[in-house]
């Protein structure tokens, strides 16, 4: 697992197998997701892959009403929004994702705090496949 270079593409391709991978710092222990080959904290290069158990709080939430093509395609837009959040994971890393199990139209409903898990949503095949990040409570 560690030969895989920090870089989105790995990161891309752990999301395609269900991991959600993060880079920790064998300097400082600094993580990020997604993962970075220079340390935030220290600019140290030395990092190693962490596998992240899925699990956070919603810090912030939006509602999106303006989807991009792929989306609007699956049926979001100004008639039904979607939700993309920042989710902080137990081992403190904050990342952006979609938070999925929620009404958008109803945001009065979602709740900062809200513990949440991982989920991971397949869209294409074969070299087309990709992985949408997302959570939910
Ligand atoms: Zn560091």
């Amino acid at each position: 697992m560690n030969e895989r270079p920090f870089n989105d593409s790995s990161y891309e391709q752990f999301l395609n197998e269900e991991k959600l991978m993060g880079s920790k710092c064998k300097k400082c222990g600094a993580l990020a997701v997604p993962p970075r080959f220079v340390c935030i904290n220290c600019s140290n290069t030395q990092m190693e892959w962490v596998q992240l158990r899925g699990a956070g709080k919603l810090v912030a939430f939006s509602v999106v009403f303006v989807a991009p093509l792929p989306l609007a395609r699956a049926g979001f837009g100004k008639n039904n929004p979607y939700v993309v959040g920042v989710v902080k994971l137990e081992e403190g890393a904050k990342i952006v994702a979609r938070i999925i199990g929620v009404d958008g139209k109803k945001p009065e409903q979602i709740r900062i705090d809200t513990q949440l898990k991982v989920s991971f949503i397949h869209t294409g095949e074969g070299n087309n496949r990709k992985t949408i990040l997302a959570f939910e409570p």
